[in-house]
């Protein structure tokens, strides 16, 4: 606890001072509220499924209905969970700093549930569906088949980003521009597997911010920043707004 406290005291001075804040979230910030992560071993969804089959055009095109099937299994999931401490905490830190914008590979949607108002949603929400030709979104679909399709006659299919699919340009060139002019970011519950957004800290890195890191365990990114905190963020995240609120006292413009 000792060690807590002194690491979350630093990183609430380093925010409290920051002049642009960036997070950058990853599954593991969601755990808490019951979505499981990509790559934990033990309940992660790729130790059940093969991404392949689920996450990729060429496997919706082959399995339509039970990649469709699953993404209804998983918005089920989405559709019970609510926001954790961690995802709570984030809102607070918007609100007790004047810049700050949280970057998200989640598709959970969690982040604005909790009041997040700043959120760039890099690999999609997985609430929304777009037309597997016209890639535009659609709301309205002919629903008796499975999947439902689009008055183009083409599927309907969420819209997140799949194995093999660019990112949408422009939100991926808001994400760096907002990276590179961090002074200080956050990287939390994101093993940094996953490019581009892996590169975020990295572009933040070299243009000088100061980064801290929450995680349950250390990824190859932690040797990089300058403090790993090792928790979970549920639990480490309200922590640090604790601090932040009693250095802030009435220097919050809020
Ligand atoms: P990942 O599964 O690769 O890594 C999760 C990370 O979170 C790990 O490093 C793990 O140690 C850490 N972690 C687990 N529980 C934690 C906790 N309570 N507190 C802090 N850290 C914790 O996930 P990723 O890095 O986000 O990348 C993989 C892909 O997963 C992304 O493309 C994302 O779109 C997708 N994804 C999203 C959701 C979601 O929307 N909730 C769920 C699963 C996967």
């Amino acid at each position: 606890m000792e060690a807590l406290s002194d690491t979350a005291k630093l990183a609430a001075q380093k925010i409290a001072s920051a002049r642009a804040l960036t997070v950058l979230t990853g599954a593991g910030i969601s755990k808490e509220s019951g979505i499981p992560t990509f790559r934990d071993a033990r309940d992660g969804l790729w130790a059940k499924y093969d991404p392949h089959e689920l996450a990729t055009r060429e496997g919706f095109l082959a399995n339509p209905r039970i990649v469709w099937e699953w993404y209804e299994y998983r918005r089920d999931m989405v559709r019970k969970a609510v926001p954790n401490p961690g995802h709570l905490a984030l809102a607070a830190i918007e609100k007790l700093i004047s810049e700050c914008t949280v970057i998200t590979q989640n598709v959970d949607g969690l982040h604005q549930t909790a009041g997040t108002g700043n959120v760039i949603e890099l690999h999609g929400n997985i609430m929304r569906n777009k037309c597997f030709e016209e890639d535009r979104v659609v709301r309205s679909w002919d629903d008796r088949t499975v999947p439902p399709t689009c008055s183009c006659g083409s599927p309907i299919r969420p819209d997140v980003v799949w194995f093999g699919e660019p990112l949408p340009a422009a939100l991926l060139e808001r994400a760096f521009t907002v990276s590179r002019a961090s002074d200080v970011m956050m990287v939390v519950g994101t093993s940094g597997f996953v490019q581009p957004a892996a590169s975020l800290p990295v572009v933040a890195l070299q243009s000088g911010a100061w980064i801290v890191q929450v995680n349950i365990e250390p990824t190859p990114l932690s040797a990089e920043v300058h403090v790993f905190i090792e928790g979970k963020s549920g639990l480490v995240l309200p922590y640090i707004v604790r601090c932040l609120e009693e250095i802030l006292g009435n220097r919050s413009p809020y």
